[in-house]
């Protein structure tokens, strides 16, 4: 029964916006979502400890082409950072930035960075790739994502300000949805490339990505998080080692401490590798 609770919010959640928005979208956009992390959920509970992780992998797969190609290509629009703010700057409070305000904005305050996790377009592609995740990304490389965001930022800003970019008859043309795909395959392109130099599938989440520097604020405060089961920590730090996004679980779960960090994207990897069971 435990199992089927995503995929009743994703119901709820869809009625909720059809009634408030009107768009048909919502009432296949988001049960998809949940039937998809339900799934997930099922399969990991059925399968053996080791191959439990693929469970979310197949959840973050079947979501990909819903907020990838369903949603922008129905509704013409950038998903992206850029085209959001884009529209934003001129009063468009389009899907997208709903989209944004679920998945990246307000979300995360309940569910952290869980669309990292469970339902982010590029990371389903980077959690598949043929790397054992044997590299660590040096501290201060991770810095550049601030710059990253700074310039998803400046970019919009500077197109209309300066170019005098008409983003309405963009939008009107609908050549929105073509920045759309040719932003992600310069994503997916530095995505892919940065897995491979640094063995690690998620470095660009840890190096380059705007929108990691949007949900680490939200994600702050997030009400689900990886916390400590009672059961006693052998400080094997197998944990740490499982670990996509560099979080030093092991640190928070010794103590008795919640995994108050805003890189966990909640994969469950830690849980899973956990001898002791001492994180739930
Ligand atoms: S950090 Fe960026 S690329 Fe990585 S999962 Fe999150 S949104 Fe996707
Ligand atoms: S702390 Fe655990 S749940 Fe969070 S990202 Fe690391 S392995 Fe995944
Ligand atoms: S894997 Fe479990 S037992 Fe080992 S350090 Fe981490 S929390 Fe402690």
């Amino acid at each position: 029964m435990r199992v089927s609770i995503p995929f009743f919010i994703g119901i709820l959640v869809s009625t909720i916006l059809y009634l408030s928005v009107g768009w048909w979208g919502f009432l296949v956009i988001f049960p998809w979502i949940g039937f998809s992390i339900s799934l997930g959920i099922y399969i990991m509970s059925v399968v053996p400890r080791k191959k439990k992780s693929i469970g979310r992998k197949v959840t973050i797969v079947m979501i990909l082409p819903v907020l990838l190609f369903f949603v922008p290509i129905a509704n013409n629009e950038n998903f992206q950072l850029e085209g959001v703010f884009l529209n934003v700057m001129i009063g468009y409070f389009t899907k997208s930035f709903i989209h944004y305000a679920v998945a990246k904005i307000f979300g995360p305050v309940i569910w952290g960075r869980g669309f990292c996790g469970w339902a982010c377009w590029t990371a389903a592609v980077l959690d598949w790739l043929p790397i054992k995740n044997e590299g660590r990304i040096p501290p201060h490389l991770k810095r550049i994502r601030y710059i990253a965001f700074a310039l998803s930022i400046a970019l919009p800003v500077a197109l209309v300000f300066f170019w005098g970019f008409d983003v309405r008859r963009d939008y009107l043309h609908k050549t929105e949805m073509m920045w759309m795909f040719a932003g992600n395959l310069i994503y997916y392109l530095v995505a892919v490339s940065l897995a491979f130099i640094f063995k690690n599938k998620r470095a660009f989440c840890k190096i380059a990505c705007p929108v990691a520097v949007v949900m680490k604020v939200p994600s702050s405060v997030s009400l689900i998080t990886i916390s400590p089961s009672g059961k006693k920590c052998l400080g094997c730090s197998l944990c740490n080692k499982s670990c996509p996004m560099d979080v030093d679980v092991m640190s928070y779960i010794s103590r008795g401490k919640r995994v108050r960090d805003t890189e966990c994207v909640l994969c469950m990897d830690c849980k899973l590798a956990c001898p002791a069971g001492a994180i739930k």
